[in-house]
This record gives structure tokens, sequence and C-alpha cells, in this order.
């Protein structure tokens, strides 16, 4: 059965670096299936949270309706979006309120990525590795497949991107950094951009050491 109400872990009222360009809410879903090792989302990563700071849906969209001419875009981060089938209704919803709708996504999911994609105006695709290095970092094999192919089906998508990746020196040496870039050169990626490691909040706090 089709989940229709979003689990929503946080709220964004306003920001101006999430979605380039555009004055942004971001809506922070609950739930990743993967555990990346620099993770500092921890709260955002069960699946089914009791955390009473969760946000009913009705109390987005209320806000949103206030934020109308105001705001404009939403993006939808998390966690793992994908992960929740709700995600395309709860899209599908404030983009009739006509805002922009941006995605934050780590591609764990490329089958519901390519469903969302006609909906989409601008994405933040992260690609953490080479595909065979995923599962040293995410602790899920199979994690690099997705996130790859959900590259492609961007690639292939025509929408407005930036492909994301974090560097942690222990994770990813100057060498592997080097030969993804090439791979996503290769794969047609423009733009590309590196970001700092913040191991603050890190599910593996060995890496702030
Ligand atoms: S994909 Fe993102 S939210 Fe999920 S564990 Fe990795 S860093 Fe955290």
């Amino acid at each position: 059965m089709q989940q229709t109400t979003l689990q929503v872990g946080g709220l964004t009222p306003m920001t101006t670096i999430d979605y380039p360009g555009e004055l942004a809410a971001v809506i922070f879903c609950q739930g990743c299936p993967w555990r990346c090792r620099y993770c500092h989302n921890g709260h955002l990563l069960p699946r089914i949270s009791s955390d009473p700071a969760l946000i009913e849906w009705d109390e987005i969209i209320a806000f949103l309706e206030q934020r109308q001419g105001l705001l404009d875009a939403v993006v939808f981060s998390g966690g793992e979006p994908t992960l929740q089938s709700a995600l395309k209704p709860a899209i599908q919803q404030v983009k009739a309120l006509g805002f922009k709708i941006g995605l934050h996504s780590a591609g764990a999911y490329p089958e519901r990525l390519a469903e969302l994609l006609p909906l989409l105006d601008w994405i933040g695709l992260d690609i953490k590795a080479l595909p065979e290095d995923y599962a040293a970092l995410t602790g899920v094999s199979g994690s690099g497949e997705n996130a790859w192919e959900s590259l492609q089906l961007l690639m292939a998508s025509g929408v407005a991107y930036e492909v994301r990746t974090t560097v942690h020196t222990k994770l990813l040496s100057p060498q592997k950094l080097k030969k993804l870039q090439y791979q996503l050169q290769q794969a047609g990626v423009a733009h590309h951009q590196l970001q700092p490691c913040d191991t603050h909040h890190a599910l593996d706090q060995r890496l702030s050491a």
C-alpha cells in the first residue's frame, strides 16, 4: 500500500544555500537505508521515528501556503527522501502550490528517482565514491551500483543538477578522488562540487581523530 503521509524529521523555513540561486525552504525527510561513516544526521536515519520533533505533513502544507509568493522553491532533503513512497504525492502537492522543487538525494533508489525526475526542477545528487568503494563507506552492498545508476538517469533526464562529493582523506584518497573525477567526467557530469567532511557529529567518531 502506498504511504500517503511523508514522515518529516525537520524543516528549515528559509535558506539561500540549499537550492542554487533560489530562496527555499528545506524539508528533511525521515529515514535512510545507508549508514555512511561520516553521516551527521543520525537522528534522521531510522525509517520510523517516534521522535516528538517529527512534523505533521499538514503543518508543512499550512506553512507553505503562508509562504506562497515569498519563497521560490522547496527542497526535499534527508535522510534519503526517496526512501518514502509518500515522497511523490508530497512533491505533487507542493508543486501545485507553485513552488519549484529541489531534491537532495544519494541515489539509493534509482527506480523511484526515475519516476520523480519529471517533477523536479533541480537535484543535488551525492556521488560518494567509485561504485566499488561504496560499501565500505555506506555499510550496504550494492549501494554504489544504485548511486551510479541514479547518476545515469539524472544525466539522461536534462534536469538541472549538481553532483556533490564529500571528501575525507581517510575515506577518499587523492588518487581515488582523481579517478572519481575522471569517471564523473566520462559520465557527462559538468557540475561537480567537492564538499569538506564535517565530522563533528559523524556516525563513526574515529573519523574526527
Ligand atoms: S546517505 Fe546521507 S543521510 Fe544516508 S547515511 Fe549517508 S550521509 Fe547520512
